[in-house]
């Protein structure tokens, strides 16, 4: 009877929903994994060569999942509080991952001078002319994103950004930040005279007369980003907030942050624990802010999910980038006999510090783009993992595992590790990436395909700022491996396509996996996180078209929060 009182008291019926989804294409993925090749499991909602959605409506109360069925079920959850939402036949997937990006540097691209898809120098000129007008002399301008792939063979002219930028401090990084252009003024900020050494693992260009070009490459680019003025912590917590709600509006739900430092780390804590993170971030540390390594060395990993944030992973870096010809191959070059990379210590690559980390507790997020430079970094996790065994469970992570040899494929199964991969990447390197490989080695480059079938696990991402983050870009390129640039319909090593559902996996399922969270996250089912990423398009039920490149996302739910909403109506943003 007292029982019956207290609950007629409470406004919110214990057995209702908070929010009611109907009339939504919902795929739970539920199902088991599809084989190697790709074809569905016969229990997966799937005949006669289509999908179909194997639910239409979600109950979701607090932060869960609450219930998942057809939408004249779902009624039996409605309370007086519930918030109904139509979605009208918008698609429901599990919360995507991105699994790979870097929050803090897109966040920073977003407040720069965008030089995204610039074709030429003079293009690249004419945008920084833009901002330039307006800022008062003696300013820095800061610019990212021409592409030091595309321009490897024709580099601006010398003193081009110096000429038409006297009066300012400019400094223009590359799209995958393994190049830096900069005008005189940054140059001598930085130190950097005609006759200043190249750096180990980098290369000040110069002309033919031996003057300094501007143009820094690989591990020079850290001379240039050392004299830009430092960020503070609330500049990095503002950089963070601005990412990451433009990730919720993409539709993700959580990122796996490749790379974060003392100051981005601070920040990070700080809005995890004022409940201000609008997607769950996964966070690697640095290997190369070799302050925090040893701290969180001696402090083991963070691997509670009460907060949005979770510590329990570090990055390094192996080697460098394909197009700017810094990943390590095991023969030269195919455009440049007699190079063949550079790797490891050489690419200060520091194996104490990541072995602490991984002895610690921590997964191993090592980046490695080059036959080499992947076989070495599987070489040293398998050391590693050999001398100690509790370093084995870690479920250790090969970040872009770009060029692979057909048996270092295989050892990528052996030693259960995780590919983590980006779909952009092989549609953008297009242009080079034969150039530099050569017909037989670029075969074994982002080979999704070849590595399911050798029995690797895959998570997918974007590798942001580099590149675009839009789900249905990722999509387009596993399914297509088309060129999006609208002139070509040209494709790399079609062989190696997914399907959508392994792609889908890919962002959701298997990067839940790649997190230790697979049982709360990555697919959609009573009692886990409430995370969701509702579509205005059914993937499952269209073939790839160059239309998904203008698709989005309907809504973004986190936790239960809707987090993102395409249109006011019927729901507002939560926050
Ligand atoms: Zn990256």
């Amino acid at each position: 009877m007292l029982l019956a009182v207290v609950s007629s008291c409470n406004t919110r019926d214990p057995e209702s929903a908070d929010i009611i989804l109907l009339n939504g294409h919902v795929y739970t993925l539920t199902w088991p994994d599809p084989d190697v090749n790709g074809v569905p499991d016969s229990r997966a909602p799937f005949s006669d060569g289509k999908w179909r959605p194997d639910a239409t409506a979600i109950a979701i109360r607090g932060d869960r999942i609450m219930w998942v069925g057809r939408d004249d079920g779902a009624l039996s959850w409605r309370g007086a509080a519930t918030r109904m939402i139509d979605l009208q036949g918008a698609t429901v997937l599990p919360g995507l991952h991105d699994s790979h990006g870097h929050v803090g540097e897109l966040g920073a691209a977003l407040a720069k001078v965008n030089l995204f898809g610039v074709r030429t120098p003079a293009e690249a000129v004419a945008r920084v002319r833009a901002v330039a007008d307006t800022a008062p002399p003696g300013t820095w301008i800061l610019g990212q994103g021409w592409d030091e792939g595309a321009w490897a063979d024709r580099y601006p002219p010398a003193g081009m950004l110096s000429r038409a930028f006297p009066q300012h401090l400019v400094y223009l990084r590359g799209l995958h930040g393994f190049a830096g252009w900069a005008n005189d003024s940054v140059l001598a900020r930085a130190g950097i005279t005609d006759s200043t050494p190249n750096p180990i693992g980098g290369i000040i260009q110069r002309t033919r007369e031996g003057l300094a070009s501007g143009i820094v490459l690989n591990r020079a680019v850290a001379l240039l980003d050392a004299v830009v003025p430092a960020l503070t912590v609330d500049q990095a917590a503002s950089n963070i907030t601005r990412a990451l709600d433009s990730l919720a509006r993409a539709g993700y739900t959580m990122v796996h942050d490749a790379g974060v430092d003392a100051l981005h780390l601070e920040a990070y804590e700080q809005l995890a624990d004022a409940d201000a993170l609008p997607i769950r971030v996964y966070a690697m540390l640095s290997a190369r802010d070799t302050a925090l390594a040893k701290r969180w060395t001696g402090r083991g990993p963070d691997t509670s999910t009460a907060r949005r944030l979770t510590i329990r992973s570090v990055k390094a870096y192996y080697d460098g980038a394909l197009g700017s010809r810094g990943a390590r191959l095991l023969e030269d070059y195919a455009d440049q006999p007699g190079h063949r990379g550079v790797s490891g210590s050489l690419y200060a690559f520091d194996t104490t510090v990541v072995a602490a980390l991984m002895r610690a507790g921590f997964q191993a997020s090592i980046h490695a783009i080059g036959d080499a430079g992947n076989r070495e970094t599987i070489d040293f996790l398998d050391r590693v993992m050999q001398t100690a065994s509790s370093t084995r469970s870690l479920r250790h992570r090969v970040e872009h595992a770009q060029v692979l040899t057909p048996t270092d494929a295989r050892r990528m199964n052996e030693l259960q590790l995780i590919a983590s991969m980006q779909p952009p990447h092989a549609v953008e390197d297009m242009p080079f990436a034969e150039k530099r490989l050569g017909r037989t080695r670029v075969l074994g480059a982002y080979a999704w395909r070849t590595l399911r079938r050798a029995g690797a696990r895959l998570t997918f991402g974007s590798d942001f700022p580099g590149s675009g983050i839009s789900p249905w870009y990722g999509f387009y390129a596993a399914t297509t491996r088309e060129d999006t640039a609208a002139k070509s319909d040209d494709t790399i090593v079609p062989a190696e396509r997914l399907s959508i559902e392994e792609t889908i996996r890919g962002y959701s399922r298997w990067a839940a996996y790649a997190t230790f969270n697979e049982r709360s996250s990555g697919s959609i089912v009573a009692g886990r996180w409430a995370d969701l990423t509702i579509l205005d398009r059914d993937p499952f039920q269209s073939p790839p078209s160059r239309e998904w490149l203008d698709s989005g996302a309907q809504y973004t739910i986190v936790g239960g929060k809707i987090v993102f909403a395409a249109t006011a109506a019927p729901s507002a943003p939560a926050r």
